[in-house]
């Protein structure tokens, strides 16, 4: 299978090439060319497989440059040993027919380790094929979780060296915590003054610095990426909404009218992957798209315009403070019959004027596929307290906001199909706003605070939250954010 970009579709790459580089250089995104189909009987086979099994039956089919035995070593690599039970992705359930589908039991507790515990495989051997054996240098733009997530999976691995870069005070204490304090060799954490946008937009730029770029060369050094916009990163994604759906046909659930996903939504990634899930034949009927009162994606999916010139909140679920979705380009590419040049001149005009508005094909499919809402931190405070009052179940403020969004579509439309949403961290990851939620007044030490959240939910704390009492801070350093080949250079050189 060949991959395109959405800014130039006659450019044609293998699933390596598209993997070792990340982004297309003239800016577009790597795309599949057409997205590969699971028959009824691929379904039934796929019923009898643990995770690791269906995995390798969904990627096999877009990675197809990959031999078997290379996909089994990248799969056993990422997933077996590294999450709670072997089980990456179980589901849990509140009241009858809404699933809770928990990708928080990895090393970092939250579901960006589902796709980077599986990325720096992928991305080794993607670049053993294509790029001989030049040294990858990672460069990721985190608004939290990302961050640490890159960090667990790219340590120590061979022929790589990572550089994160955090808004300073963009992210919660823990989530600082937990990447200031990261081990291994090839590591290096930078905060960054300023919020995620100013990050993410830094590094793009540091991504295409001609004179960055030529320095690196000539130390045998190569860029690339692991954030979401890489397809490495997408692609093991899909597979747990495969798996998801085979879990409720296992379960005998009645999905004659299929079954609703609701992601609490960021970067656009994640409820991209279950798009590409429903287009591969997974019977899923809308796809909710839940923001938090950075709702420029409920705008957008609306009212057909996408406006980032608006106030920028700072709010109790931070991993989705964006108001700029770099993979809601892929959607568009497909949604506009892959039409590359329009692509590239709403991306202009976005980068021009904050701004764009699709054309009335897309907005019409928009609506049909999708529902949009969005939760305030008030709501989702709510929510919180509710579900656990009502259920006994606690769930982090991102998982809430996807609550509260999907209880609104149910108002909205009584479409009572069964629902999965997407619970995206551990509540632990997010302890005082938990704490809060739940009527507790946080104290000013956060591991206190895990303390008396145990107590209070009777949960357990995850391990990787246990282990940092006795973490070291290692990296200190803090970038204006015009200086980040500074700190590329003293990083690496
Ligand atoms: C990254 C993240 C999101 C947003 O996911 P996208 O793929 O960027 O839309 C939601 N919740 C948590 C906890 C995250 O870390």
């Amino acid at each position: 299978m060949d991959y395109i970009s959405t800014r130039n579709k006659n450019l044609k790459v293998s699933s390596a090439f598209a993997i070792a580089n990340g982004i297309s250089t003239e800016g577009g995104l790597f795309v599949p060319e057409e997205i590969p189909a699971l028959s009824a009987e691929d379904f039934e086979a796929l019923k009898k497989l643990d995770y690791i099994g269906r995995a390798k039956a969904v990627l096999s089919k877009f990675l197809t440059d990959f031999t078997d035995s290379e996909l089994e070593k990248c799969l056993n690599g990422a997933y077996k040993n590294t999450f709670d039970d072997d089980c990456p992705a179980p589901m849990a359930k509140l009241g009858d027919k809404t699933h809770i589908l928990e990708l928080w039991h990895g090393p970092t507790c939250a579901f960006k380790d589902l796709a980077l515990q599986l990325l720096p495989y992928l991305m080794t051997v993607s670049a053993k094929k294509v790029s001989g054996g030049v040294k990858t240098v990672i460069l990721v733009a985190t608004s939290g979780d990302t961050g640490k997530a890159a960090l667990e999976g790219f340590k120590d691995v061979e022929n790589t060296e990572i550089i994160v870069f955090y808004p300073e005070d963009g992210v919660s204490a823990m989530q600082k915590l937990q990447m200031v304090s990261q081990n291994g060799n090839n590591v290096h954490v930078c905060a960054i003054r300023g919020n995620f946008d100013d990050a993410q937009s830094a590094v793009k730029k540091i991504f295409t610095d001609e004179s960055i770029i030529e320095k690196l060369k000539e130390k045998n050094m190569k860029f690339s990426s692991a954030n979401s916009i890489n397809w490495g990163r997408l692609a093991p994604q899909i597979v747990y909404y495969v798996s998801a759906y085979i879990d409720l046909l296992n379960e005998n659930a009645d999905l004659s009218n299929g079954f609703n996903v609701t992601v609490p939504t960021g970067n656009f990634g994640n409820i991209l992957a279950a798009y590409y899930a429903k287009k591969m034949g997974v019977p899923i009927n809308k796809l909710i798209c839940a923001s938090n009162s950075n709702n420029v994606l409920t705008d957008f999916i609306n009212s057909g315009v996408y406006d980032r010139n608006r106030k920028f909140f700072t709010t109790c679920s931070p991993s989705m403070d964006i108001l700029i979705s770099s993979n809601l380009e892929r959607l568009l590419f497909d949604l506009c019959e892959k039409d590359d040049e329009y692509v590239a001149s709403l991306q202009k005009s976005l980068s021009e004027n904050g701004k764009y508005e699709v054309c009335g094909a897309v907005r019409e499919k928009l609506n049909k596929l999708f529902f949009a809402d969005f939760c305030t931190d008030e709501e989702t405070f709510e929510t919180i307290s509710s579900v656990f009052k009502e259920y006994g179940y606690l769930i982090d403020t991102h998982t809430a906001v996807a609550v509260n969004v999907y209880k609104k579509y149910l108002n909205k439309t009584n479409d009572n199909i069964p629902a999965v949403i997407a619970s995206t961290a551990s509540p632990y990851k997010f302890t005082r706003s938990v704490l809060s939620a739940l009527g507790e007044k946080p104290k000013e030490n956060e591991f206190e605070n895990i303390e008396l959240l145990k107590a209070v939910s009777n949960t357990q704390i995850p391990s990787p939250i246990e282990n940092l009492k006795n973490a070291e801070v290692r990296f200190k350093e803090v970038y204006n954010k015009d200086e980040l080949d500074k700190a590329v250079y003293n990083c690496l050189m």
